[in-house]
């Protein structure tokens, strides 16, 4: 009997497993096919200086629109990853991403934050492109910031750190995203070369005094490095006025503005200006 419950619960798993596999065969067969049938679009989101209270620069958010669905990169991502389209649809993503910006003459003394997915950086190509975007459109590379999460320091981390210092004898600056929620080692923040660091974006949200003193470190721990500090996911007046408090040199959040756009950044930056 137990043995036939068992069997019977392994089905409905299989079951479901099967489901979810044939989602995401679906899901990926479109996405193959997302960037020829126009389904990706960049969005924009503002990243202020605290001091100046202007505009420093704009983080590219990929979108993409499957059917009318609006997918989110949460899912997207990772299924790129896994089935070796990151690379391509990275590359597409910077090239637009410098276009707009190249084509935006108020954004002169803007920089430009993309996202690099661990594949996109081991990619072979993935130099050669860059190369390519920034030649094709004249931006500087010091306008341009890769960030990476310091999850990618889990791959090939020899190889990791080679592509990272091919960066920056660029002159393209490397951030490092989502800081304090993965394989942190403060070591490697000694020894790789990084400019900016953004605070996760759980340790503005959260309110308890460890949230603070970790806040507190980090960036005491940046400005001994060099690197200047960008805190995510700013909802709140309170939540702006306390990161400011605590001497964050960048932030970026909702309160400010969501990611838009193109067009409706330029909007946003023409009435604030
Ligand atoms: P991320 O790089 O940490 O980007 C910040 C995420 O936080 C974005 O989510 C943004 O919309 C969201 N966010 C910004 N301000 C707030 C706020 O005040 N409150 C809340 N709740 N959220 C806020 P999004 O656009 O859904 O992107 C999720 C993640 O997907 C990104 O996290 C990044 O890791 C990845 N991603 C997005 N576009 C790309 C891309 O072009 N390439 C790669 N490799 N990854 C990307
Ligand atoms: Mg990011
Ligand atoms: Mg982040
Ligand atoms: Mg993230």
């Amino acid at each position: 009997d137990q043995k036939r419950r068992q069997r019977g619960s392994v089905g409905v798993f299989n079951e479901a497993l099967h489901d979810e596999v044939k989602r995401e065969q679906r899901l990926c067969e479109r996405l193959r096919n997302a960037i020829d049938n126009d389904e990706l679009c960049v969005h924009y989101q503002p990243i202020i200086n605290v001091n100046t209270n202007a505009l420093s620069s704009v983080e590219a958010l990929l979108r993409w629109s499957c059917d009318g669905e609006n997918i989110t990169p949460d899912v997207f991502i990772p299924l790129a990853e896994r089935s070796g389209m990151m690379p391509e649809i990275g590359a597409w993503v910077l090239n637009r991403a410098l276009i707009d910006l190249s084509h935006w003459s108020a954004s002169d003394a803007m920089c430009l934050s993309v996202n690099v997915s661990i594949a996109q950086l081991l990619d072979d190509e993935f130099i050669k492109i860059l190369d390519n975007a920034l030649q094709t459109t004249q931006v500087a590379p010091q306008r341009l910031s890769l960030e990476v999460t310091e999850s990618v320091f889990a791959n090939d981390e020899e190889l990791v750190t080679q592509r990272l210092q091919g960066l920056v004898r660029r002159g393209v600056k490397i951030s490092i995203d989502d800081f304090g929620t993965g394989y942190s080692s403060l070591f490697r923040l000694q020894t790789m070369p990084f400019n900016f660091i953004k605070i996760d974006r759980s340790f503005v949200k959260n309110t308890s005094e460890e949230s603070d003193t970790i806040i507190r470190a980090t960036l005491l721990m940046a400005k001994e490095f060099g690197c200047e500090t960008i805190a995510e996911g700013i909802e709140t007046e309170q939540q702006f006025k306390h990161l400011a408090m605590l001497g964050t040199d960048y932030l970026q959040g909702f309160y400010f503005a969501k990611p838009m756009k193109l067009e409706d950044l330029k909007n946003w930056y023409n009435e604030k200006n």
